[in-house]
């Protein structure tokens, strides 16, 4: 009888499960192509030095330019790909290109040498042995100053690894690359081991930002993550600005720096590179 039930549901089921199996094992085989291919772009979202309101520089977002569907965001494909393992390519195509625009913005615009990108790196990547010597030869391939590029990590990619990055931060660190923690606020570290680890900037995660009109204990969050990175030397950056209200907060509490849509959206490189031609940038 048991068994029979148990056929019973297994049938049930099958079609639905198959289907997902389906849909990932072809999103699975297309990325691989599309990393072959090279069908992986950058877009740049504009960082503000609040204070005199200059751009101080872009994070860097990937995106799939997909042969049939159109430019894909991260949360379609970056979970697929890192199970696959095929996150590390993915983040060394950003990297090159990333690079690639720094060149073409500091030829165009000598100001453009105080511009920095952040670059984006999984548990993954971070993880990968040759990291340090890989990126050390290719901004040296570039002639990129390695102070022009910052590398944010997630909470949970410094607790993971949490013995091997902060050495491996600590040489990237000496040779200029700035490190940044993203997502700043969500995880569950303690903020004493936090704060011990080598890194030049912390980025309030946007759930706070969000929240910051309507519930007191984000302003609260907010407040102290800002005061704590100040304490300590720290910048700080609040993702996710949507509205004035916001901007108008982040700025009372004397955070430097904001990223957000109603700062600016992810830009095309293009796009990006008209606003390095034309706005005023930080340090001029
Ligand atoms: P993140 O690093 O926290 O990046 C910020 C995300 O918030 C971006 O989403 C950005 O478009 C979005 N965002 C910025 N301002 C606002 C706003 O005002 N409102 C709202 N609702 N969203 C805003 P995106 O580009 O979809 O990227 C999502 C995540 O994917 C990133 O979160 C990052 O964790 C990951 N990611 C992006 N590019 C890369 C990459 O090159 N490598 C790796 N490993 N991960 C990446
Ligand atoms: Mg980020
Ligand atoms: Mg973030
Ligand atoms: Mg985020």
């Amino acid at each position: 009888q048991a068994k029979m039930a148990g056929k019973g549901r297994y049938r049930i089921f099958e079609p639905a499960m198959r289907e997902a199996a389906q849909i990932r094992l072809d999103l699975e085989h297309e990325l691989r192509r599309a990393v072959a291919n090279h069908e992986f772009c950058v877009y740049y979202q504009p960082i503000i030095h609040l204070p005199s309101g200059r751009l101080v520089g872009f994070e860097a977002l990937v995106r799939w330019r997909h042969p049939t569907r159109g430019i894909l965001l991260p949360a379609a494909f970056l979970h697929v790909a890192e199970e696959a393992g095929l996150n590390d390519s993915i983040g060394w195509q950003v990297l090159e290109q990333v690079c690639q625009q720094l060149v073409v913005w500091r030829r165009l615009n000598p100001r453009a040498a105080a511009l920095s990108v952040s670059v984006n790196l999984s548990a993954r990547q971070v993880m990968q042995p040759n990291l340090y010597d890989r990126l050390m030869q290719l901004l040296a391939q570039y002639q990129v100053p390695p102070t022009a590029l910052k590398l944010e990590l997630t909470e949970s990619t410094f607790m993971e690894y949490s013995h091997d990055v902060a050495a491996l931060l600590n040489r990237l660190r000496e040779q200029g690359i700035q490190i940044a923690i993203d997502d700043f606020g969500v995880g569950y570290s303690s903020l004493s081991y936090l704060v011990q680890l080598p890194i030049d900037q912390i980025k309030i995660d946007r759930n706070f930002i969000v929240q910051l009109e309507s519930k007191q204990h984000s302003q609260a969050i907010v407040n102290t993550i800002v005061n704590l990175a100040h304490n300590l030397n720290l910048e700080v950056v609040a993702e996710g600005v949507e509205t004035q209200g916001q901007l108008d907060w982040i700025r009372a509490v004397g955070c430097q720096y904001g990223q957000g849509y109603l700062i600016g959206l992810p830009l095309t490189a293009d796009e990006a590179t008209q606003m390095v031609q034309t706005i005023e940038l930080y340090g001029d």
